[in-house]
């Protein structure tokens, strides 16, 4: 059986965080009813002239360096030819020699491997409008076409489906925490082509590749890159050869579709833009964007790594997305455990907040509630047990979470005159076991904890149970003969 290698590389569109269009003042907002927000040069009317906003340069810029690209003080808009009936030029305008920014990277990690991942290019483009088709008609919606868009194009250097979706993931958090995107996935601020090709391991040159499209969660990247893998393997396997392609993923069958046979660049018939001019960034403003570069996810974990004492895994979790970053730092400066606040967010807040489908910042237990929360316990007042316990209602309430302990009778017993009383009453209940445990098993300690625990309805603080019972039990003479 021969065995194959496999090689993909990602192109991932990215809509702007702008307000208006690439190319005119039409507003770029989700959900308008349709063609609302159009105007002559984004639909496309002979001889409007396009006028280029400024701001989506910048923000190819802050991509292009938070990626680790070269920026082109020069650089182009050429025009891409194709014909859909939802691109009303009748071309997209995009760039092509040279781009804005090129020749970056981006270091990934996959079980517990390091990966390099080399970034071709990053370019401005438009985007185009939308065909809806409805009872046998189809419509065209405007709205969209002409949102600034940037494509990053990946090297060829993803080995396994697995590396496709964690790239994915990389970009999408490292975009969003520097407010280059909205990242709203489902709202397509991210959707990424798929290419996919085999080789026998290590050879020199590539195999030919299909090309998935518009792929807009992680996991249909990695699921449509895994089924071309396969179906790739089938085909070599098979003695067949596989086409150079453009396909479809259905999401229902978790299967690609032949499209369309792919075209070369060279069938665009790209040529610059003669209505635009060529794009000249002062070196000094990029000196400035990259100087007031909010703080990238990596540099954000070893600082949390450092500073706070927090394991590198929490770390990592915690500084992936800034709204993550940005709660946690709140809760813990407020609090001033960093670790326990770590803790709480890994265990308990960040899942609820994926079963809610919610940032953490959107939780109603904001950062000042996590922050009483661990003062409670730090305190003494509350059981760590039981504040896992009471969470769900905390997340899903947003009450104070001292006044909620408090109400519900939960606050912990840490005094020990009260609990002495429990001790003294389950110690008189079970003879036998002090027999034994005085005869040397002593093991059977956390047999009296569970029972003086049980006899304060969980409420009891285990250090001072477990102090009193010790005492208690140690004080006695040793084992008779
Ligand atoms: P196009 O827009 O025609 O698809 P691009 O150059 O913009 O061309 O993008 C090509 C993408 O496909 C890049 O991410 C590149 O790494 C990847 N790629 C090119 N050749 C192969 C191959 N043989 N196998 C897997 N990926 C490939
Ligand atoms: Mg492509
Ligand atoms: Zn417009």
């Amino acid at each position: 059986m021969p065995a194959y290698e496999a090689v993909i590389g990602l192109e991932i569109h990215v809509r702007l965080n702008t307000e208006s269009k690439l190319f005119c003042s039409c507003p770029v907002s989700f959900g308008a009813a349709p063609n609302e927000q159009v105007c002559e040069v984004c639909s496309g009317m002979p001889g409007a002239l396009p006028r280029l906003n400024g701001k989506a340069v910048e923000l190819a810029v802050r991509a292009g360096l938070a990626l680790n690209c070269a920026v082109n003080a020069y650089s182009l808009f050429s025009r891409k030819n194709y014909f859909y009936p939802d691109l009303p030029d009748g071309f997209q305008t995009s760039q092509f020699v040279p781009p804005v920014c090129e020749k970056g990277f981006l270091d990934i990690k996959v079980k517990g491997r390091n990966r390099r991942i080399g970034i071709t290019r990053v370019h401005l483009e438009n985007d185009a409008g939308k065909c809806l088709h409805l009872g046998g008609a189809t419509l065209v919606d405007l709205n969209r076409a002409g949102t600034p868009l940037i494509e990053i194009v990946s090297e060829p250097d993803m080995r396994s489906a697995g590396e496709a979706a964690e790239f994915m993931r990389r970009i999408h958090a490292l975009l969003v925490a520097i407010e280059v995107t909205d990242g709203n996935m489902e709202e397509g601020s991210l959707r990424c082509d798929v290419n996919v090709s085999l080789r026998p391991p290590g050879a020199g040159s590539l195999g030919t590749r299909s090309e998935t499209k518009n792929l807009n969660s992680f996991r249909h990247v990695q699921r449509a890159a895994d089924y071309e893998i396969a179906r790739q393997r089938a085909c070599l396997e098979d003695g067949g050869a596989v086409l150079q392609e453009t396909r479809l993923f259905d999401a229902e069958t978790q299967e690609t579709h032949a499209m369309r046979s792919k075209e070369d660049a060279h069938d665009y018939r790209y040529f610059p833009n003669p209505d635009l001019p060529p794009i000249l960034i002062d070196p000094e403003r990029i000196e400035e964007w990259r100087r007031t570069m909010p703080e990238l996810p990596g540099p954000r974990a070893a600082r949390f790594a450092a500073d706070y004492g927090l394991p590198d895994e929490d770390a990592e979790l915690l500084a992936a997305d800034r709204d993550t970053a940005d709660y946690f730092e709140t809760a813990a400066s407020l609090c001033g455990n960093p670790r326990r606040t770590a803790a709480l967010m890994r265990g308990e807040l960040l899942r609820e907040c994926a079963a809610a489908g919610v940032k953490a910042g959107e939780a109603h237990l904001t950062p000042p509630l996590l922050a009483e929360l661990v003062r409670l316990i730090d305190g003494g007042a509350l059981n760590v047990r039981i504040a896992h316990e009471i969470f769900p209602e905390l997340f899903a309430s947003g009450v104070s979470p001292e006044r909620f302990a408090a109400e519900r009778n939960l606050v912990q017993l840490s005094d020990s005159d009260a609990l002495e009383a429990v001790v003294d009453r389950v110690l008189s209940e079970y003879p036998a076991e002090i027999a034994g445990y005085r005869g040397g098993k002593t093991r059977l300690l956390s047999f009296f904890v569970g029972k003086v625990m049980a006899g304060t309805g969980g409420k009891a603080n285990p250090a001072v149970v477990n102090g009193l019972l010790r005492a208690k039990l140690d004080a006695a003479p040793g084992p008779q003969v």
